[in-house]
C-alpha cells in the first residue's frame, strides 16, 4: 500500500486524531495506540480488541507495521543483528546488544549514509534515504519481541543509542517525533533519558537540539586530533571544522544535567590517529575548550574493503594512559558482535557471515 499512514510513527495524540477523521471516538485511538506501541502488536488481526470492521476499514488506509525482518545474526557473546526491509525495499539493520544490568538497542536513522568516514562501511551504501518515524519506532519493537516475546516487558532497562546506519541529525525531526513516541508511557515508555544520539559533527542541529528541554545525551564522532587529519578520515570536517565542532560542543554542555556528560567517540586505527602525539593534541583540544566530557576509545573494527588495521591493546593503553594523566576521563568500548558484523561501522547490510548461526526470518514481518 503506497500512500497508507504508517501508525507507529503516530504519537498517540495523533492516533487520536487520525481515528476521529474516520469517526472513532478518542478511546479507539487510545486503545490502538497501546495495542501498537505496547503490546507491540504489528498485524491489525492480532489487534482484537478493536471491532472486526474497524480493522477491516484501518486496514485499507493505514499499516500497522512497515518494516519486515529479511534476516538476523545471532553473535556468540548474545548480540543479535537483524537486516530489516523497508516498503519500498530498503536496508535498515538493528543491533541487539544484552548486557547484565541493560539491554542497548543499536538503531538506524538513515538507510545507508551520506557522510563519507573513510573507517566507516555504511558509508560505501550511500545514502538510500532518510528513515520515517515509524521506522525507527518499529526497529526498537522488532528488537524487544525477538528478545523477549510479543509484547513482553523487558526484564531490563532498555537503552537506545542511534549509532546504526546513517547520521541522526541529518534526521533530527523525524528522530525527535520517534522519541517522544517512544517516550509515552502507555506506550513501550523508553525516556530521552535512556537515548543516546551520535553524530559525525553536523554544528547547526547540535545547537538545535540543545535548546530542547526533553533532549536525549549527545556524543560527537571525533576520530582526530586535527583538522588535517579529520578533515581525510571524515570529511564533515571541512564543512564544520573541529573549533566549530567543539564551541557547539561547548554550548551544548552548558545544557548538561547534574552527572550527565558529553561523550567523544574516538575509533582507534592502527598507526594513523593513535600515537602518543595524537594523545596529547587530543587532551589539549578537549581542556582548552574545557567541556565536561568523556573520551570512549572504539576499537576500529576492521572490515574489507576498509583501509585500516584496528590499534593493539597497547597502543589503546597508552593513549588511554595519556588522556587520563591530563585529566581526560577515557574508557575503552569492549566490541560487541564483532563475528556476525554487528559492530560499530559495520553496519552494511551485508547478507551472509561465515561461521555464524543465520536465523533466517525467525521474526518474520510480526
Ligand atoms: N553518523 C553517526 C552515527 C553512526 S556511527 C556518527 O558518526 O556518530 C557510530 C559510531 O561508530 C561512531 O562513533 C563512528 O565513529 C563509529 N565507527 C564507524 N566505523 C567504525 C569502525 N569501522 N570501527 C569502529 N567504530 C566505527
Amino acid at each position: 500500500m503506497k500512500n497508507a499512514v504508517q501508525l507507529t510513527g503516530l504519537s498517540q495524540p495523533d492516533l487520536v486524531s487520525f481515528l476521529k477523521t474516520m469517526g472513532e471516538p478518542a478511546y479507539r485511538g487510545r486503545q490502538l495506540f497501546a495495542a501498537l506501541q505496547h503490546r507491540r502488536l504489528r498485524d491489525f488481526d492480532e489487534i482484537t480488541d478493536l471491532p472486526k470492521d474497524l480493522r477491516a476499514r484501518l486496514s485499507e488506509v493505514a499499516q500497522a507495521a512497515t518494516l519486515k525482518v529479511e534476516s538476523e545474526y545471532l553473535s556468540n557473546d548474545g548480540t543479535r543483528r537483524y537486516l530489516m526491509k523497508t516498503h519500498d525495499g530498503l536496508p535498515v539493520e538493528t543491533v541487539f546488544i544484552p548486557e547484565e544490568r541493560r539491554d542497548t538497542i543499536c538503531f538506524s536513522s538513515q538507510s545507508g549514509c551520506p557522510l563519507q568516514c573513510t573507517f566507516c562501511l555504511t558509508a560505501q551504501l550511500g545514502l538510500l534515504r532518510s528513515l520515517t518515524t515509524g521506522e525507527i519506532v518499529e526497529q526498537i519493537q522488532i528488537a524487544l519481541n525477538d528478545a523477549y516475546g510479543t509484547g513482553v516487558k523487558p526484564p531490563r532497562g532498555t537503552n537506545l543509542v542511534a549509532m546504526g546506519a546513517g547520521e541522526p541529525l541529518l534526521n533530527l525531526d523525524q528522530l525527535l517525533t520517534a522519541l517522544r513516541v517512544m517516550a509515552d508511557p502507555q506506550g513501550l515508555h523508553i525516556v530521552p533519558n535512556r537515548v543516546t544520539v551520535s553524530t559525525a559533527g553536523v554544528v547547526p542541529r547540535i545547537l538545535d537540539l540543545a535548546k530542547i528541554s526533553d533532549r536525549p545525551h549527545l556524543a560527537i564522532s571525533l576520530a582526530a586530533p586535527t583538522d588535517e587529519l579529520r578533515d581525510e578520515l571524515m570529511p564533515i570536517n571541512k564543512r564544520w571544522p573541529l573549533e566549530e565542532l567543539l564551541s557547539a560542543c561547548k554550548t551544548f554542555e552548558r545544557t548538561l544535567k547534574p552527572g550527565e556528560r558529553l561523550t567523544f567517540e574516538y575509533v582507534m586505527l592502527d598507526g594513523v590517529n593513535d600515537s602518543e602525539e595524537q594523545a596529547r593534541q587530543l587532551a589539549n583540544l578537549l581542556n582548552r575548550h574545557s567541556i565536561k566530557s568523556k573520551v570512549n576509545l572504539i576499537p576500529h573494527n576492521p572490515a574489507e574493503p576498509l583501509p585500516y588495521l584496528p590499534s593493539t591493546d597497547v597502543a589503546v593503553e597508552r593513549f588511554k594512559n595519556i588522556l587520563e594523566s591530563k585529566g581526560v576521563h577515557t574508557y575503552v568500548r569492549r566490541p560487541r558482535g564483532r563475528d556476525i558484523f554487528a559492530a560499530c561501522g559495520q553496519l552494511a547490510a551485508r547478507q551472509t557471515t561465515l561461521n555464524t548461526r543465520v536465523v533466517t526470518n525467525l521474526v518474520g514481518a510480526n
